[in-house]
């Protein structure tokens, strides 16, 4: 009976440990809003019938007006196998749209209910692979009357114009972004936000959706980017490594001189702050010669030199959690795609998490398996992994978050009480596309397309098991890579 009782505690103290969201050290705290711990969960309303649409979600309630929205994928051009997308008949690649946001703080939301804002968005189709899903992401900026930035607060968000939303589709589990956003936000300086939502298009329901801040500079909330060029004192910037728009093309500046050593198309890598508009052929230039001079720096193989060594440049603590993160979640992209590196006025190079869609085995093309590591193959990371010291720091700080937001209870905790929270919402989603688990089977080989919610829920949860497992054995052989008999020191 004592040891009945003492069990009975012991597991009550796990599970109100576990409720609390585990910090690593009092530093590294980040505040971080976890919407299912923050956020009422639906109750039903006593005034209304069954027939009134009702959800404890956010909606979002655009309007295009009878306009065809652009940005859907017509074909590849030739020479960079760059996307080609779909325009307005002004030849331009947004329209003007109108967005309202219902977002009761307290009480369910209905689409007769007062809007907490309504406002003129930019809007298009975004993303990469993803643009081809019937259930499409989109980009909107918001505007005012006369066209300028129109910065509002998002379901709590710092107030911003331009924001992602992003339509869970390929991921049945629907959680893989919410997750490892919020994950990445406890662990990193910055990861973008995200809340849930349900959309409304053109009067149609779409679904269940994620409103994620886009990376790109802010007043408060994303990155201090701020432009202060003057000729002395180097901006803030940003770079991004993906496949590149035709309009990309022909409106950003890419850095072409500098990053043969990645060993990617030179047009992949493109300066994506400032804009257009800010960026003088004298700042481009000297953004270019910057990120040069690391490029330099850490293929040089000078890593114990004070003066020349890569650890000048960037911010280990964040290049670590960065491939730790990918790494853990197989994040296939990861490093060559939806690569975003940044460097704060004054600051080191540091990088964003962006997109787990594919992430967690549910990357359309290959089976992977929970085994296998792939960061250390991409640019950039291919030289940090022969740097023992890198390595060292990879492999403590894998230990340190093994046992708290890379444990196994903590993840499937999480899981379990986002879906919890979501309720009915899950439901809803999954009746607007059901045939996304029939007809639809995007994932190689067939076998892994899964036919309910709660297998694709299952089916995470006994991955992340299976990864942690094999990650625990084989954390260590990073040490194999970096040991200097196989990476000769040349400059000694
Ligand atoms: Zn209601």
């Amino acid at each position: 009976m004592k040891f009945r009782i003492f069990g009975i505690a012991m597991a009550a103290l796990m599970l109100l440990s576990l409720h609390f969201l585990p910090k690593a050290s009092a530093e590294e705290s980040h505040g971080r809003y976890h919407q299912h711990l923050e956020e009422p969960g639906y109750t039903p309303c006593e005034d209304h019938g069954k027939n009134v649409f009702c959800s404890h979600l956010p909606l979002v309630v655009i309007d295009t007006e009878g306009q065809e929205i652009p940005g859907a994928i017509t074909g590849y051009a030739d020479r960079f196998n760059t996307s080609i997308y779909t325009k307005t008949a002004e030849n331009t690649s947004m329209i003007n749209v109108s967005v309202s946001v219902i977002d009761n703080k307290e009480g369910n939301n209905h689409l007769t209910d007062t809007a907490d804002f309504t406002t003129r968005s930019l809007f298009r189709i975004r993303g990469n692979t993803s643009r081809r899903f019937e259930k499409s992401p989109y980009l909107m900026d918001f505007v005012d009357d006369s066209g300028g930035n129109n910065e509002i607060e998002v379901m709590g968000m710092d107030a911003h114009h331009e924001w992602a939303l992003n339509g869970p589709y390929l991921d049945k589990s629907l959680v893989r972004n919410y997750m490892w956003y919020n994950i990445s936000g406890e662990m990193m300086e910055y990861a973008p936000n995200v809340r849930y939502c349900e959309l409304f298009l053109n009067g149609e329901y779409r679904g269940l959706y994620l409103m994620v801040e886009t990376i790109t500079d802010g007043e408060a909330g994303r990155l201090n980017l701020e432009e202060s060029y003057k000729g002395e004192n180097m901006t803030g910037y940003l770079l991004r490594i993906d496949r590149p728009t035709e309009e990309e093309i022909e409106t950003t500046r890419n850095i072409y001189s500098f990053v043969e050593r990645m060993n990617i198309s030179l047009e992949d890598v493109a300066i994506r702050y400032p804009g257009k508009n800010n960026l003088t052929p004298e700042l481009a230039k000297e953004i270019e010669g910057d990120f040069a001079r690391f490029e330099k720096s850490l293929y040089s193989f000078d890593y114990d030199k004070e003066d020349y060594g890569y650890q000048n440049w960037i911010d280990m603590d964040n290049f670590v959690d960065y491939y730790l993160i990918n790494e853990f979640t197989h994040n296939v992209d990861a490093g060559r795609f939806s690569t975003y590196y940044y460097k704060e006025v004054g600051g080191k190079f540091k990088m964003c998490v962006w997109d787990f869609n594919n992430s967690c085995d549910n990357f359309v093309e290959d089976a992977f398996g929970a085994e296998g590591m792939f960061v250390g193959e991409k640019p950039f990371f291919f030289m940090l992994v022969k740097d023992e010291e890198f390595v060292e720091r990879i492999i403590s700080r894998y230990h340190e978050v093994r046992s708290t937001y890379f444990s196994d209870t903590w993840m499937e905790r999480y899981i379990d009480e986002t879906m919890q929270w979501l309720g009915p919402a899950v439901e809803r989603n999954n009746e607007r596309w059901r045939y996304a688990f029939t007809d639809y089977e995007p994932l190689q080989p067939e076998s892994r397309n899964l036919h309910s919610h709660e297998e694709a829920v299952e089916q995470l949860k006994t991955w992340l098991r299976e990864r942690g497992a094999w990650m625990d054995k084989n954390i260590d052989a990073l040490r194999a890579v970096a040991h200097p008999s196989r990476n000769k020191v040349y400059n000694n």
